[in-house]
């Protein structure tokens, strides 16, 4: 190296909150999400919001190319106190009851079994951690990994796999902790309605959420996620919804990226950015059609990252939301599938009672 050049920037880590008791929670087997075994299937689908997308995802980071770049934070659980920053008290105890009681279906697909509330306390603690840490100033770019996701959980029920916004409380502490203004960018494939419904009456948090248009699924999720569903009194203007269409893919996420994020971001001037990311908005996700690859949210890292840079000195709290399912998990799977198959066939198909 020429002594003359100048010595290069330090690399930025990324810091990772974890914690081991996420893998706790089990939200069961059955048909997709349902919980539900009609009783004639050989193989139930394990529940899409499973812990092994989390662990593929720990290890990706512990292992692959990007582990020099992380620093590792034990995650911890959360004080029923911090929940009440955005939950209310009577949904709290809700929860509380549901865990004593040996667990609950909150609602469609949302199931609280025994050690879910280990897992939700730790995901909510962890989220406030990594963002306590930055908030601090020991690093700039963190990224809460937790589960179960949060996105979908409103201040009075959950909603979709979530029990605790995550995000939500993590927003609420960067605003009680001094920060004017905080934009949060939701990229999961489905509407970030529970963040969306924390703060729809707040001018103090810009929530964008780019979706399917999956529209209202009952009553646990009664907003629409359209683009009149704009935020109301102090928050009119607010809650700006970017509902995308099937197959949007790299390109287009990019298009509503720079023409529509980009100038929100740069004339609401946050002073902290918060990206909830879920990878239900890729191509191989069973559940979301929007055809995302890794290039694309990697444009889509880039263009948050450069956004932090412009408005928050950098400050970027990265939140981990739903899944992409493996399917299928592992070869066990395939194969049990090939030996059902080949059984029916051996049963039922009369020139192929032999093979
Ligand atoms: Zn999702």
């Amino acid at each position: 190296m020429d002594d003359t050049s100048p010595p290069s920037p330090p690399m930025e880590l990324l810091h990772v909150f974890w914690h081991d008791g996420m893998l706790c929670h089990d939200a069961g087997v059955g048909v997709f999400d349902t919980g539900h075994d009609p009783g004639f299937l050989e193989i139930l689908d394990k529940h899409p919001e499973n812990e092994n997308r989390v662990k593929n995802m720990v290890s990706i980071l512990r292992k692959g190319p990007i582990s020099p770049y992380i620093s590792w934070h034990t995650g911890r659980h959360a004080q029923l106190s911090e929940l009440l920053t955005f939950h209310t008290s009577e949904y709290i105890s809700e929860l509380v009851q549901a865990d004593e009681n040996g667990g609950k279906e909150l609602c469609s697909g949302t199931f609280l079994n025994p050690g879910s509330w280990f897992a939700c306390l730790l995901a909510a603690g962890s989220t406030l951690s990594a963002m306590k840490y930055v908030l601090e100033g020991h690093g700039k770019l963190a990224y809460a990994l937790v589960r179960p996701p949060g996105h979908h959980a409103q201040p009075s029920q959950a909603d979709g796999y979530c029990f605790l916004n995550n995000a939500g409380l993590a927003v609420q502490l960067a605003l009680n902790s001094g920060c004017q203004k905080v934009a949060v960018i939701d990229i999961d494939v489905h509407y970030g309605n529970g963040t969306a419904e924390g703060f729809y009456r707040s001018n103090k948090v810009l929530t964008i959420s780019l979706h399917m248009n999956h529209g209202s699924w009952g009553l646990s999720h009664p907003q629409s996620g359209t683009i009149d569903e704009i935020g109301e009194d102090d928050g009119f203007g607010f809650n700006l919804n970017i509902p995308l269409p099937n197959g949007t893919g790299d390109e287009g996420y990019v298009y509503a990226m720079n023409e529509l994020v980009v100038p929100a971001i740069q004339e609401f001037k946050p002073d902290f950015v918060v990206l909830v990311v879920g990878q239900d908005s890729s191509a191989f996700d069973p559940n979301g059609r929007q055809c995302l690859t890794m290039d694309g949210y990697r444009k889509i890292g880039h263009i948050v990252r450069s956004l932090a840079e412009l408005h928050s000195g950098g400050r970027l709290l990265v939140v981990q939301e739903d899944p992409i399912a493996c399917y299928p998990e592992d070869k066990a799977l395939s194969v049990q599938v090939v030996d059902v198959l080949k059984k029916y066939w051996k049963e039922n198909v009369t020139f192929l009672k032999k093979i």
